[in-house]
């Protein structure tokens, strides 16, 4: 099969029947056309369509080393520093097509996938663990184009550090059982984004816990008989591109995961009751070199997107004479040439692993993905100070089609632009920043690859310190 379009998704998508509920409703029907998902499913069909257009298809494909058919270069297993530049020119290609505005576009989980397969290995001949399920798994993904969300997270109960699940009934998804066929699972997880939306679920044990009965990754069909997607609110605003110019395309809905006693078969466990294999493989798999690769790649798209807008807002108003406009501006700027850099600097630090994979520099990623949670914010609070009360004078679509037209040409001019497009361009600065889509979009950003705090803690504990602190101790001649 190779390479799907736009088309062979949606139906895909369509066929499954998953069950999801949105606001005390179980969605019946074609899911491409409902009005919480139509938008992103068909911006997600665009990326897929690319694929076969003669301009991107040599960018976007590579031939499959089974079957030779063009597939997707998201699930290419990088074996030279080139092929890892080509994997980020595909990802820069489909983020520029979403100005990096959908968090989860399809290579995001194809990236994360294929680390886990080209890693596989390390997981032989450790109990309870079947590295084999994950390989065959990524090799049907890379001929059928599957797509994925994922949930790695447990209920937000107690967050407490000694808290132990010990309620009878499981709150967090756990195993309850096994059989000849596989392994029970009861329980919720978090959080699964664009949930129902996708081919399978990824589930996967991600560490820190002391329960054997959480310690369990496979994948699963979206369709799979006792799974409940359970959606929160739709932040899509309208279909009027005018109105909602991001959240119209860009909404990709987030969801709650429930397994009612979900039988995993065998041959999709990857591994169960096993902390010990889990943390290892999470630790030393490619996992966050590849997952961190894809995610900066799209954020820095996402930047220069963000700077355009502010530069917008500034050139419709007339306020770049100001110093602290040029001081906010130049914020953004270096942002964007901060991330740039630590990009570059994890693909010149590449090497081969074990498995002769070319992994890109992992502390130069972790830095970035320390950085942008607390870079993104800011940003988001720069528009809004640029913008001021042009953040909420922002008239409707239909109130330029009415008798009010004359009025708000005369009264929302604005010094470089037309009342109608002014307000264009500031309503993609609220839909950025300020709407429920946008706020979400900040809150992604802050933690949708985990909690900003321990990632932090994450990169102390793994950086090479010694040789400081022995610069230090030979200053001032301590003992070693
Ligand atoms: C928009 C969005 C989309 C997401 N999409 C996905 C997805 O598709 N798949 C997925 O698996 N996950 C997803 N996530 C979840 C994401 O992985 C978590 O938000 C993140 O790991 C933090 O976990 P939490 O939300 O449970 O926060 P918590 O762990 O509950 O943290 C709450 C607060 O307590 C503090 N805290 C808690 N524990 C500790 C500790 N041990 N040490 C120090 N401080 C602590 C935190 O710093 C924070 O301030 C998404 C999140 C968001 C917001």
């Amino acid at each position: 099969m190779g390479a799907i379009n736009g088309k062979e998704y949606i139906n895909r998508i369509d066929q499954l029947q998953t069950e999801i509920w949105l606001d005390g409703k179980r969605i019946t029907g074609k899911i491409s056309e409902h009005p919480a998902f139509k938008g992103m499913i068909q911006t997600k069909a665009s990326l897929y369509e690319l694929q076969h257009n003669p301009l991107f298809q040599d960018k976007l494909t590579f031939p499959s080393p089974e079957s030779g058919n063009p597939v997707g270069l998201s699930y290419l297993q990088p074996r030279t520093k080139d092929e890892l530049i080509k994997r980020r020119e595909m990802m820069e290609i489909w983020a520029r097509h979403t100005h990096g505005l959908l968090g989860r576009s399809p290579d995001y989980m194809n990236s994360a996938l294929m680390a886990f397969a080209s890693s596989a290995k390390s997981l032989n001949n450790k109990e309870n663990s079947f590295p084999e399920n994950i390989e065959s798994l990524y090799k049907r993904a890379r001929e059928y184009d599957l797509s994925f969300t994922h949930t790695f997270i447990t209920p937000q109960v107690n967050r407490s550090q000694f808290y132990f699940e010990n309620s009878k009934e499981p709150i967090a998804a756990r195993m309850v059982g096994q059989n000849e066929n596989g392994i029970i699972i009861k329980g919720a997880r978090l959080l699964a984004t664009q949930g129902g939306l996708t081919d399978e679920v990824l589930v996967f044990f991600t560490g820190g816990e002391t329960d054997e009965r959480n310690a369990f990754a496979f994948s699963l069909p979206s369709d799979t008989p006792g799974l409940k997607f359970i959606c929160r609110e739709s932040f899509v605003g309208g279909e009027s591109s005018f109105n909602y110019p991001l959240s119209s395309h860009y909404e990709e809905m987030d969801t709650i995961l429930v397994f009612d006693h979900v039988l995993v078969p065998w041959e999709r466990v990857f591994f169960y009751n096993n902390i010990d294999a889990a943390d290892m493989f999470m630790l030393q798999s490619s996992f966050h070199s590849f997952a961190f690769h894809q995610v900066i790649t799209r954020q820095i798209v996402k930047t220069e997107f963000i700077l355009g807008i502010a530069e917008l807002l500034v050139d419709t108003i007339n306020v770049s004479g100001y110093p602290h406009i040029q001081e906010k501006l130049s914020e953004m700027i270096i942002g964007l040439e901060t991330m740039r850099a630590l990009l570059a600097k994890s693909e010149e630090g590449a090497k081969a692993d074990e498995s002769g994979i070319f992994r890109p520099s992992t502390i130069p990623l972790q830095v970035a993905s320390n950085v942008y949670p607390r870079i993104y914010p800011r940003f988001v609070e720069i528009i809004q100070l640029i913008g001021a009360s042009g953040m909420v004078s922002l008239p409707s679509e239909k109130d330029f089609a009415s008798s009010i037209r004359g009025d708000l040409d005369q009264y929302l001019q604005a010094a470089s632009r037309n009342a109608e497009d002014r307000v264009k361009i500031f309503r993609l600065a609220w839909d950025l920043t300020m709407s429920p889509f946008g706020t979400r979009q900040t809150q992604y950003e802050r933690y949708f690859f985990g909690d900003p705090i321990r990632l932090s803690s994450f990169l102390y504990q793994s950086y090479p310190k010694e040789k400081y602190r022995d610069l230090a101790t030979d200053f001032l001649k301590l003992n070693p």
